[in-house]
C-alpha cells in the first residue's frame, strides 16, 4: 500500500467518525424537536396560553437543516476518497478479478426483482396558530390571479431532473389519458385546477417557485436525507387561521432514494394537501393515504373535491369513492 492510499484511509477514518458525531447531533435535535412538540401539546391541553416555542423550534429546524447539508457533503468527501484508494486497489488487482469472475459468472442466479412497487406513505396535519391540530377542512384566500409563492429547500441535494419532477407535480398542465373513454388525468395541480369553475374563493391555479434556502415562501417544500422513523415517504403541516391556510410545510423523506417518478406523484399527494383536500377513503385515488404509483395522477374527482372545499362545502370522507 502507498502513502498516499494510508493518508486517504486516514481522512476517510476521520470523515467517517466525524459523520457518526453528526448523525449523533442530527438524531438528538430531532428527538428534541419531537420532546418540545409534545411538550406544546400538554401545555395548550392544560389551557396554558403562555406558549412561545415557536421560536426555539424553528431555530432547531435551522440547525437540523444546516446538519443535513453538512452530513451530505461529508459523505461527497467520503465517497471521493473511497474511489480514489479503491481505483488504485483496482488497478492492482483488476486481472485476478476478472480471471475469477469469468470461472465465478456461471454460478449467479439473478435475483427476481421484488414483486410490485411498494406503496408510499403520508401522513398529514393541520395545525392552527395555537399549535393544536384540528381535522378540519381548510382553503387559502388569496387574492384572484395572485401567484402562490413555492419554496423547494433542496437539503438532499437531489439532481436538477428530480426538481424537475417536484416543478412537474405543481406546474405541469399535461393530462394523461387511463385508455377508457373520458377519464383524463392530469400530471400537475396548475393544469387540473384550471379546469374548475370560478368558486367562491379563488383557488390558486398559479405557482412561483423559488429555491431558498430559508423558509421564505407560502408553500415550503423540503427536500431531505432523513429517514422517516414511522416509514412516511412525505408528510404535509399545514398552519391555518381559522379555515385560512397560511402556510403549508411538505417534507419528502429520503428524497436522494427516490426516483423520479416517485418524487413527483408524492409531491402531486403532499400538494393537494397543501391545496386543502385531506386523504380519501378510495384506495385508487392519489389522495389516498397510502400512494401506488398506479394511481398517482389528479383526477377529475380530485379537482371536484377542491371545487366543493373552495366553495364552502366540507368534501365527504369517501369523496373520489362514487365516480
Ligand atoms: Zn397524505
Amino acid at each position: 500500500m502507498t502513502q498516499r492510499m494510508q493518508a486517504n484511509e486516514e481522512s476517510i477514518k476521520q470523515l467517517r467518525c466525524k459523520l457518526e458525531h453528526l448523525t449523533n447531533e442530527l438524531s438528538k435535535t430531532t428527538e428534541y424537536i419531537q420532546l418540545l412538540e409534545i411538550q406544546d401539546e400538554i401545555k395548550l391541553k392544560n389551557d396554558n396560553i403562555d406558549v412561545e416555542p415557536e421560536h426555539e423550534i424553528i431555530e432547531l429546524l435551522q440547525k437540523q437543516n444546516t446538519i443535513s447539508h453538512e452530513i451530505i457533503l461529508v459523505k461527497k468527501r467520503i465517497q471521493k476518497l473511497s474511489a480514489k484508494t479503491i481505483l488504485k486497489i483496482e488497478l492492482l488487482i483488476l486481472p485476478v478479478v476478472i480471471i475469477l469472475l469469468f470461472f465465478v459468472a456461471t454460478n449467479y442466479v439473478i435475483q427476481p426483482s421484488s414483486e410490485g412497487d411498494p406503496s408510499i406513505k403520508t401522513r398529514y396535519t393541520i395545525e392552527n396558530l395555537q399549535g393544536s391540530t384540528t381535522d378540519d377542512y381548510k382553503y387559502w384566500n388569496v387574492a384572484s390571479n395572485t401567484p402562490l409563492v413555492v419554496n423547494i429547500i433542496n437539503n438532499a441535494d437531489v439532481s436538477d431532473q428530480n426538481i424537475q419532477a417536484v416543478k412537474n407535480a405543481i406546474t405541469s398542465t399535461e393530462t394523461v389519458s387511463d385508455g377508457s373513454s373520458q377519464a383524463n388525468y392530469f400530471k400537475g395541480w396548475q393544469g387540473a385546477v384550471q379546469t374548475i369553475p370560478d368558486t367562491k374563493h379563488y383557488i390558486p391555479e398559479r405557482f412561483n417557485i423559488i429555491q431558498s434556502s430559508s423558509s421564505e415562501g407560502q408553500i415550503v417544500i423540503t427536500l431531505s436525507t432523513i429517514k422517516d422513523g414511522n416509514g412516511y415517504s412525505g408528510i404535509t403541516k399545514t398552519i391555518v387561521d381559522g379555515n385560512q391556510i397560511l402556510k403549508a410545510f411538505i417534507t419528502i423523506y429520503d428524497a436522494d432514494k427516490l426516483t423520479n417518478v416517485q418524487i413527483e406523484s408524492i409531491v402531486r399527494h403532499e400538494f393537494g394537501h397543501a391545496l386543502g383536500l385531506p386523504h380519501t377513503s378510495n384506495t385508487s385515488d392519489l389522495m389516498y393515504d397510502s400512494i401506488t404509483t398506479n394511481h398517482s395522477y389528479i383526477s377529475v374527482c380530485d379537482t371536484k373535491a377542491l371545487q366543493k372545499l373552495y366553495n364552502e362545502v366540507k368534501p365527504s370522507e369517501g369523496f373520489c369513492n362514487d365516480e
